[in-house]
């Protein structure tokens, strides 16, 4: 369940409720499909922006004009069919559990929205552990599934947000977990459309089929249009299980400030070859010390798994690449396994991160952000910048540079995490924390906006925006026609604008 207690505790005023008669007829019936208790509605229009509560990023409070609360898909479908009826009886917008932490939470990028908080849809309908897939609703978190599958030969690809973060809403919003981006691990979804119909797009499970798990079918390929899409609202995912790794082993490096450019192009060299698995990732100092990085020092955890024979000998290969490039402080690939090693307990979580364990204690989450998941949005102040990089030593030492000015015109720390997706694509996460006030917030944000300039002055576009900088996709398109027809398609299946614009409108 999503962190709505404010919301749904707000006093129900439906006489009093801000709005068109188109909304409020609307919002009526929703109440009739739902019961009142799953309907909150602002008491006037002061309560209108208080109705999601705090959000961690400090972004302005949206006005919004109801949450609702479903909890089967077929109530789903009823509530999308109730505001597709008329061009202004309110847009919807849906989270999964709502921990879009530092992208904006729960909030809308546009004002007056109509929040749909999928939560409390969080089966697990069904679970292939021969064929590796998993039916799950949006309010099923990484920690939930990954529970249900300790000790079987499948894991979840996680993330290192909260074990209570939704695997949907992550996937939905081009996610990267610690064995790749969330998006390929979607195999189908079920999505309501504009209208209450419901589709399944990509692969599906159905009674006796054996066909093997295939998400593109024949024809174009549907799925992705719904992957940070305003065209649908997804009530079901099937969800690829990887096999879970015999024996799994995490190579820690440390290395100084001015090798940066050369450890990237060496790095890059041995995922392109193949010597380490899954998304190894390369800190700056600040990302690093939580990881246990040395004072000013780089830090990179590069992971294996496979059998316990293969896991050796490539870990014998790595540390040996490593002694032999000269570029390294620190090499050890016995952290995780060693109780006497100093980096013991850290290396040891993130061996199990990327072997499926979300980490359900938060322990490593908690240390990273000072507060459990649900102290988040009202207590710490969080923002991310999220930009592709070319997996070049250049690119990186720019991207370095354009963060250090960034930081030094405005006070704020910044810290950078390299996600390596591949051999020639880094997702560079950039996390700004800050003190939950409105001096600090303000910095960061001015610190955001700089980042967004430089960046696509650089060439280095973001992958996912926040909900202030909802605008940017025309500006970063690659081709302005392509954005076009997706605005197309939007005009013919929503006309009445039933699903909120959002922030990739
Ligand atoms: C310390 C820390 C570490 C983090 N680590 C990671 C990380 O490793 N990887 C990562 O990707 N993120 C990370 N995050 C960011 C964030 O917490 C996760 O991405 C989180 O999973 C998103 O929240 P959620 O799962 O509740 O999704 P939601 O907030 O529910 O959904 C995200 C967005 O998807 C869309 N959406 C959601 N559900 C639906 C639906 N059913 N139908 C249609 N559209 C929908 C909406 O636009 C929504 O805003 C981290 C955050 C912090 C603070």
């Amino acid at each position: 369940m999503s962190e709505l207690s404010t919301a749904v505790d707000s006093p129900v005023a439906t006489g009093s409720v801000p709005g068109s008669a188109a909304l409020r007829a609307a919002l009526d019936a929703a109440g009739r499909v739902l019961g009142e208790e799953r309907v909150a509605r602002p008491a006037g229009d002061a309560a209108r922006t208080r109705l999601l509560g705090p959000n961690t990023s400090l972004f302005r409070s949206r006005r919004v004009a109801a949450v609702l609360r479903p909890t089967t898909a077929e109530q789903v479908g009823e509530i999308v069919e109730l505001f597709s009826r008329e061009p202004d009886s309110g847009s919807l917008h849906a989270i999964s559990t709502g921990r879009n932490w530092g992208l904006g939470s729960r909030e809308p990028a546009e004002d007056d929205a109509v929040v749909l908080d999928l939560g409390g849809l969080d089966r697990v309908r069904a679970l292939d552990l021969d064929a590796g897939w998993a039916v799950v609703e949006p309010g099923v978190t990484q920690g939930g599934l990954s529970r249900l599958l300790a000790h079987t030969p499948r894991m979840v690809n996680v993330t290192v947000s909260a074990a209570a973060t939704s695997i949907i809403g992550n996937a939905l919003d081009r996610g990267v977990g610690l064995r790749g981006q969330r998006t390929e691990d979607l195999a189908g979804l079920e999505v309501v459309l504009p209208g209450g119909e419901t589709v399944r797009v990509g692969w599906w499970p159905g009674a006796g089929r054996t066909a093997p798990v295939y998400p593109h079918g024949l024809g174009p390929s549907t799925l992705p249009l719904f992957v940070q899409s305003n065209l649908g609202v997804v009530t079901a995912a099937v969800i690829r299980l990887p096999a879970r790794p015999e024996a799994l082993r995490v190579t820690r490096l440390g290395f100084p400030a001015p090798a940066l450019a050369e450890v990237t192009d060496t790095v890059r060299r041995w995922v392109a070859q193949g010597l380490t698995r899954g998304v190894p990732r390369i800190y700056d100092p600040a990302a690093g010390a939580s990881y246990g990085g040395a004072e000013g020092e780089w830090a990179v955890h590069l992971p294996v798994d496979g059998t316990a024979e293969s896991v050796a000998a490539l870990t014998g290969i790595l540390t040996a690449e490593a002694r032999r490039s000269g570029l390294f402080t620190e090499i050890s690939a016995t952290d995780g396994a060693d109780p006497a090693r100093p980096h013991h307990e850290v290396t040891r979580l993130v061996e199990r991160a990327y072997a499926g364990d979300p980490d359900i204690t938060d322990t490593l989450f908690r240390a990273k952000m000072g507060v459990g998941a649900d102290k988040v949005d009202p207590e710490a102040g969080f923002l991310f910048f999220l930009p592709l990089l070319p997996f070049t030593g250049e690119a990186v030492a720019h991207a370095d540079r354009l963060l250090r000015e960034a930081a030094q015109a405005t006070g704020v720390r910044l810290s950078a995490t390299l996600h390596l997706l591949g051999p020639d694509l880094i997702d560079c996460v950039v996390a700004m924390k800050f003190p939950h006030e409105d001096d600090a917030a303000a910095r960061a944000h001015r610190a955001l906006d700089l980042l967004y300039a430089s960046f696509a002055d650089a060439g280095f576009a973001p992958y996912r925006l926040d909900v202030d900088h909802a605008g940017q996709r025309d500006a970063l398109a690659v081709d302005a026609a392509a954005v076009a027809l997706t605005r197309r398609l939007k005009a013919v299946l929503d006309p009445n604008n039933a699903i909120a614009a959002g922030r990739y409108r």
